[in-house]
This record gives structure tokens, C-alpha cells and sequence, in this order.
């Protein structure tokens, strides 16, 4: 059965750009006599708000859209993350690093041995591995956060594969990130921002695994991220989703929107006198 979810963040109102992410995964689902479900992403918890999670719910229902099941919060999510931490911790892939942005800056500007420059990713600056090294003490060190040793987590392997649908569900598109992208372009990513302190990448993989997603519905702002949640699915075990990336909203300058762009907020469009036909119309679905 194919399973979809939304997964907003707490943290300001929902935007025609959410609006097109819910209506999607939703319509995709029912189309397909699946299930929608959705997550609170509020992991971030000096950022997140009820208010505006109570906001998300009353937008959701008032577009006419239903989820199945219970709500999932990262919040209370905090064992599962531990647990798949503890996994990439016994099979020694991870390793803890006490640098600042600034150290990463900084070490990313100095001629350094085997990469050929620096490069941004997904995360921006790429690493340049300068704690790798105390990946052979095996010691958690309070405070730190965790990285992903992205050598040894490729090795076995040539490659990274993921499959996107991009029109036509019985004809997806493959993309494949060779090793050499894989670690020039992503590196040793974070998996934790302190110890036991779960990074998005590693809360949504354990997350849409627990949800059973069949189908990552989401935009193409998170099309580089992808082939980091295929890796740790990889390394922690888990069946990997069909994704599809959708084209972002972008507001009349072609500009994306913005968290904070509460002119395109689908509350203000409510408040205005618009249908949720109005809003489908504005976003063209
Ligand atoms: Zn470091």
C-alpha cells in the first residue's frame, strides 16, 4: 500500500509552498488508495511553537486534506534517534567532532591533502575531516556532534541510487551519486548536533521508516539531501522510499518562499475570503 506523509516544522505559519507539499503527498495517496500521514517536525524545540502546530491541523483540515493514524512529533521521537545513533556507533561509522563553523571554514580555506578543493553541499561547507582521526578512540565526547565517517560508510559499494518519479509512476528515474560525489559534495555529514541530539537527517530517515513511507513527496530544495537519507537507510538496515521532488513555489519575482514569507501564509489568504478551491487554483493543482 503506498504511504505518504507531510512533515512540517512548527515554527510559522504554512505557506502556498506547504500548501502544494500537503496537496500532493495527499492527492498522491488517495489516488492510489494510500495513506497520508503526517509528522510535527518540531526536533528543534527553541524554535517550534504549539500555536503554530495547532495553526498546521486547522490549515490541513480547512484544505480539506485528512491524515490517517496518529500525528507523529520528532519530539517525543528522542529513543528511536538514540537507538539508530548507538547502531552507527557499534559499527563504527560514526565519530564525534568538537569543531566550530568557524574551525570548518577556516580548515576548509588551508591547502589540505587529498581533496582537490572545497566544496558546499546540501549542508554547505563540506567537512574537511579534521576530527576524523578520533574515530579510533571510541569515546563520546559530552557536547560534540556526531559525523558519519563517509568513507567507510560507502565502502562495498560504488555508489548511491535513488529512484525519483518525476511524471509517471510506473516509469521512475534513477540518480546515481558516484563515491567521488558522494564524499566531495556531502562528506562526513552530521548525524547528531550533540550527543544524542538526532540532525534532521538522521530524524527523518528513522522517521519515515517507523511511518512506513513508501513515497517521499517533498520539493526539490531537498533533492541534494536525498542521497544522504539513501546511505543511512543503507547503513541502519532500512528499506529505502520512491521519492519525488516537486518544483517549488516561487513568488512573483521567482524567488522560493520562504518560512517567513507570510504574505503567501495560507492563513492570510483564508483570512481574505479565499476557498480552498482559490488556493489549489493559485498553485496550480
Ligand atoms: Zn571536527
Amino acid at each position: 500500500m503506498i504511504r505518504t506523509r507531510f512533515a512540517p516544522s512548527p515554527t510559522g505559519p504554512l505557506h502556498l509552498g506547504h500548501a502544494y507539499s500537503a496537496i500532493t503527498a495527499h492527492d498522491f495517496a488517495r489516488a492510489h488508495k494510500g495513506q497520508f500521514l503526517l509528522r510535527i517536525e518540531d526536533i528543534d524545540q527553541s524554535r517550534a511553537r504549539t500555536t503554530w502546530e495547532n495553526q498546521i491541523y486547522d490549515d490541513l483540515a480547512w484544505l480539506g486534506l485528512t491524515w490517517d493514524g496518529q500525528v507523529m512529533r520528532q519530539s517525543q521521537r528522542a529513543a528511536a534517534y538514540s537507538t539508530a545513533l548507538n547502531q552507527l556507533w557499534e559499527a563504527g561509522l560514526i565519530y564525534c567532532c568538537t569543531c566550530s563553523r568557524r574551525d570548518i571554514v577556516q580548515a576548509s580555506s588551508a591547502p589540505q591533502e587529498g581533496l582537490s578543493a572545497h566544496h558546499t553541499g546540501p549542508d554547505g561547507l563540506v567537512y574537511p575531516g579534521s576530527c576524523r582521526s578520533s574515530i579510533k578512540d571510541r569515546v563520546w565526547i559530552n557536547g560534540a556532534a556526531l559525523r558519519i565517517n563517509i568513507s567507510e560508510a560507502l565502502k562495498g559499494y560504488n555508489s548511491v541510487t535513488f529512484k525519483n518519479i518525476e511524471s509517471d509512476i510506473n516509469r521512475p528515474v534513477f540518480y546515481i551519486k558516484d563515491n567521488l560525489q558522494m564524499t566531495d559534495f556531502i562528506g562526513d555529514f552530521v548525524v547528531s548536533r550533540r550527543v544524542n541530539e538526532a540532525a534532521y537527517h538522521l530524524a527523518v530517515v528513522v522517521d519515515d521508516t517507523a511511518q512506513e513511507i513508501t513515497h517521499v513527496v517533498r520539493g526539490e530544495d531537498l533533492k541534494s539531501a536525498t542521497p544522504i537519507h539513501i546511505l543511512l537507510q543503507r547503513l541502519l538496515g532500512h528499506p529505502t522510499p520512491t521519492y519525488m521532488h516537486h518544483p517549488l513555489i516561487r513568488d512573483d519575482a521567482g524567488k522560493r518562499l520562504a518560512k517567513r514569507d507570510d504574505a503567501k501564509a495560507i492563513s492570510k489568504f483564508r483570512a481574505e475570503g479565499a476557498s480552498p478551491a482559490n488556493i489549489r487554483a493559485m498553485i496550480g493543482l
